[in-house]
């Protein structure tokens, strides 16, 4: 189990790897890296140069900030590994995202694919277990993850998921409050803790 509870240092960005995807997403990447950078808060992502992934990790960098890419050795071809940061190249997929988790003090959820899906359904999945209770924010740019929030509230409303489990994510839509709102989640979850602590106590 992770319930530390530490200052907002590292944050994990999933996002989407295509360079088709909308332009005004990939700007938003590109905004989110900045912003990472101005904080001083380190960005955690899957070391690709392509897409919102290329935008934010080399927006992050350009102004000054600290980036950590983690690729798995069969995709440094087809994701253009983004060599120019500090990167880690594991073997396998797992591996990756283990480390992407383990690095990371709060995750943000960019528009994105398959990949991206799979890789915070995941992350909710674990939280589902209790197994870490690290803040997850989504940018529902242009209502983008609404199916996505939609499906989730279905499994609720369908009585096979809590309804405590809302509580797991938020989501803004504007870049400027992703970190904000990470902070607020991140106190809640101290205060959560302490109150655990001190029922431990008793
Ligand atoms: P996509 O949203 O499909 O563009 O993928 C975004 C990122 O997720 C890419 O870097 C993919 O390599 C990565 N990804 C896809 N599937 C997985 C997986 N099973 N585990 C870890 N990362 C994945």
């Amino acid at each position: 189990m992770d319930f530390s509870t530490s200052s907002l240092s590292s944050v994990c960005v999933y996002c989407g790897s295509s360079n088709a995807a909308d332009p005004d997403f990939i700007k938003a990447a590109a905004g989110f890296g900045k912003i990472l950078a101005d904080e001083g808060v380190r960005l955690v992502y899957g070391g690709g140069g392509v897409g919102l992934m290329g935008s934010v990790a080399r927006s992050a960098h350009d102004h000054g900030g600290k980036v950590l890419g983690i690729m798995p050795q069969f995709l440094r071809s087809r994701e253009i590994l983004f060599d120019t940061v500090e990167t880690v190249v594991v073997t396998s997929m797992h591996e990756r995202k283990m480390m992407m988790f383990e690095q990371s003090d709060a995750f943000v959820v960019l528009p994105g694919g398959i990949g991206t899906l799979e890789e915070v359904v995941e992350l909710l999945s674990w939280r589902r277990l209790d197994l870490h209770r690290k803040p997850i924010v989504f940018l529902d740019q242009k209502g983008f993850w609404r199916p996505f929030f939609e499906l989730v509230d279905h499994t609720i409303e369908s009585r096979l998921t809590p309804e405590a489990f809302r509580a797991a994510f938020r989501s803004v839509a504007q870049v400027e409050d992703l970190l904000p709102t990470l902070r607020v989640m991140l106190e809640e979850t101290r205060g959560l803790n302490m109150m655990l602590g001190a029922a431990d106590l008793t």
